[in-house]
């Protein structure tokens, strides 16, 4: 039965930083994913992912993204592949927006450089946008986007460039905690190692049990729109991602115009799923709702989708990402739970499997641990 240091369970975007992170260490990694490289199934496909840095989500997450950058630079570098474009970026809502007071608190803890705009400014910045004279928006100039499938491909190029084996095609069926360390069955074959990462996304319930009450999946359809006036000021040039939280209303997110369309989607509020029952297919019904609230606050996107697909989030209870070891298998580490907000942490969570896996003495960060799902089971 081969052997290895360690396995990496799904090659997505969190399990590809951390079989390269692992590799560069000079572990013998083996990976197995269950379908092609950089597919469309999971949570990672779909052209762009938003990068920021003045988070929401809480302040914590701040060092974390400043080091990821750093890591995309760097994998940019030494794959030699553009995955990373800065557009800077616009958080725009009433100011009393949970959303909105969450990027304040990031920008005041870390002194974050960022710009306070009015409507009338955005306005006349950005002529494609409709705010409520209420509105008002941060501008950071270091948002942007990543290319996932072109950061997966990176990441797996570089991986096998340290020695990597990576298996596509080729689906866990079970794994176990043994006493030299795991034992993982495979459609193929069985094998060994002394630790396993599972980055497993939207299947993780199905190979952690005792994760899977904390885990809801979520079908999120994601669309594309051809603007139809003021085309330049959609240029990646001039016009940057945004996220938009009006009040009382679903939070929006989007992009610049990129290979042609406008790309945007509505944050939640999709329905609950499972990865292997979802429905891929997009009913031209459901980009109704966004086309009416893209109506309301951009010029000329009120047409139907161009294209339109789908994407998975992974749901904790509390919206933080779970990275931690097994509380009963040390030698299992697990990195999941992204809640629709984990693409632009990749490159970090990467490293901190790799550190995880290979330093007994690195601790999880405290608003990751298993620990805190104790209790929180996701309502039925
Ligand atoms: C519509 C949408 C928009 C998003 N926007 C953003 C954004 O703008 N910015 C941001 O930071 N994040 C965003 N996210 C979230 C982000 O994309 C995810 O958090 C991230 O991609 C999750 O990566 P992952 O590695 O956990 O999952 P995945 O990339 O899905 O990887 C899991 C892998 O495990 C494999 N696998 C599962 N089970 C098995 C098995 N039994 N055997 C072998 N392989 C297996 C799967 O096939 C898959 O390849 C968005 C997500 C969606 C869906």
């Amino acid at each position: 039965m081969p052997t290895y240091d360690v396995i990496v369970l799904g090659l997505g975007g969190m399990g590809s930083a951390a079989a390269y992170h692992l590799a560069a260490r000079g572990r013998r990694v083996l990976g197995l994913e269950q379908f092609t490289p950089a597919h469309d199934r999971g949570s990672s496909h779909g052209q762009t992912r938003i990068i920021r840095e003045a988070y929401a989500e809480g302040p914590a997450y701040v060092p974390l993204v400043r080091r990821a950058y750093e890591l995309w630079q760097a994998l940019e570098r030494t794959t030699d592949t553009p995955l990373l474009q800065i557009t800077g970026g616009l958080m725009i809502g009433h100011p009393d927006t949970a959303f909105l007071q969450g990027v304040q608190a990031s920008v005041q803890r870390h002194h974050l450089p960022h710009e306070v705009l009015s409507a009338e400014d955005l306005r006349r910045r950005y002529p494609v946008l409709r705010p409520l004279p209420d509105e008002i928006a941060i501008w950071e100039p270091r948002a942007g986007f990543l290319r996932p499938e072109a950061c997966i491909q990176a990441h797996l190029a570089a991986a096998q460039r340290h020695g990597a084996a990576l298996h596509f095609e080729e689906p866990v069926q079970r794994w176990r905690a043994t006493d030299a360390g795991v034992e993982v069955v495979t459609a193929r074959g069985r094998y060994q190692a002394e630790r396993l990462v599972i980055t497993a996304g939207a299947w993780l319930g199905a190979l952690v049990a005792e994760l899977a009450p904390h885990l809801r999946v979520e079908r999120q359809p994601v669309f594309w729109f051809a603007p139809t006036e003021l085309i330049e000021a959609w240029e990646p040039e001039r016009f940057p991602i945004w996220i938009w939280q009006r009040r009382d209303q679903p939070t929006l997110y989007g992009f610049p115009r990129i290979d042609g369309l406008v790309k945007a989607g509505i944050h939640h509020t999709g329905q609950w799923t499972t990865a292997d029952s979802v429905e891929r297919a997009v009913a031209p019904a459901e980009g109704d709702e966004l086309r009416r609230l893209l109506a309301a606050r951009f010029r000329g996107l009120d047409t139907p989708p161009a294209r339109a697909g789908v994407c998975l989030y992974t749901n904790s209870p509390d919206e933080h990402f779970i990275i931690d070891r097994h509380p009963a298998h040390a030698q299992v580490v697990v990195a999941a739970a992204c809640s629709g907000h984990g693409f632009k942490f990749c490159s970090v969570v990467g490293e901190l499997l790799a550190d995880l896996t290979t330093d007994a003495s690195a601790q999880p960060l405290d608003l990751f641990r298993w620990e805190r799902l104790r209790g929180k089971a996701h309502r039925a």
